[in-house]
């Protein structure tokens, strides 16, 4: 479902296979995720530094240059008002002039939701939220959403013949409710997010640039212990930590060793030296 890499400092980026999303496109993504750079619909940027960017241009130009199926459009997504990247993107328009496939770059603002798939009453959306990383350069983090529904608060803890009975007087619809759950919650580069931003999230990707809060000399970046804080509160089922800094490598099992049995979610990590899967 997900496959990331992520070296702080170096290259960060996450593929989520069920909508074909890449949020983040660090250098080597094309490269390590080969031919299927061919199945990306969308690219969500978080911010304009080089460790998530960088290999934005071997993407579009290998689709461009590709035997295969080039005629799927491409579109990113990018913080409104970011100019890092729009000169980013307009740069790499002048370079492939050519380009035989539709692509598309559109900003985007806190709260504003980006359709995915939308039928009848179901929808699957993305909505960026703002964190806070360096005050040079608009950063965002992505909320994937979906609308679902559930019994009304009223009827949840009716026996189950007694709902089917309502169900049928007073229609299914009658009875319940929509809500909306955060499937992904992906933070980007920031110090702790709000945790009202992955309130229920399945998963919660939150860069962890520092195992240790003492390493940590500037607020745009966060700890662990900030991390596991937000994780908790937020009420996450599944926490992954992104973005480490590689002087942990070999040693975050190390950090991690009482805190896994401490909390009731479950918490993996992505090493900064192996592309990660789940
Ligand atoms: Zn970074
Ligand atoms: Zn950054």
């Amino acid at each position: 479902m997900l496959q990331i890499y992520s070296k702080a400092l170096y290259s960060t980026w996450v593929y989520y296979a069920p909508e074909r999303i890449l949020f983040d496109a660090g250098e080597g993504v094309s490269l390590t995720m080969s031919n299927k750079i061919y199945a990306i619909r969308y690219i969500f940027l978080t911010h304009g530094h080089i460790d998530h960017i960088s290999g934005l241009w071997t993407i579009v130009n290998t689709r461009n240059n590709s035997m295969g199926d080039r005629e799927k459009p491409l579109t990113v997504y990018y913080p409104k008002g970011n100019t890092a990247i729009e000169d980013w993107i307009n740069f790499i328009k002048q370079a492939n002039n050519d380009l035989r496939f539709e692509f598309n770059h559109i900003p985007v603002s806190a709260g504003e939701k980006v359709f995915l798939r939308q039928a009848g009453n179901f929808a699957r959306y993305v909505v960026p939220f703002k964190v806070k990383h360096t005050s040079q350069d608009m950063s965002l983090g992505y909320s994937i959403i979906e609308t679902r529904r559930r019994l009304k608060e009223e009827y949840r803890n009716l026996p189950e013949k007694e709902i089917l009975e309502l169900s049928k007087k007073l229609g299914s619809s009658n009875i319940t409710e929509f809500y909306e759950k955060k499937i992904l919650t992906i933070s980007g580069d920031t110090f702790g997010i709000d945790p009202e931003n992955a309130r229920d999230s399945e998963i919660l990707l939150h860069e962890c640039t520092f195992l240790r809060s003492s390493d940590r000399k500037m607020n745009a970046h966060a700890s662990l212990e900030e991390v596991l804080d937000i994780a908790k509160s937020a009420e996450v089922k599944k926490l992954i930590l992104y973005h480490i800094s590689s002087r942990y490598s070999g040693k975050i099992d190390r950090y991690l060793k009482n805190i896994k049995e401490a909390n009731n979610f479950d918490i993996h990590y992505v090493d900064p030296e192996v592309v990660f899967t789940i």
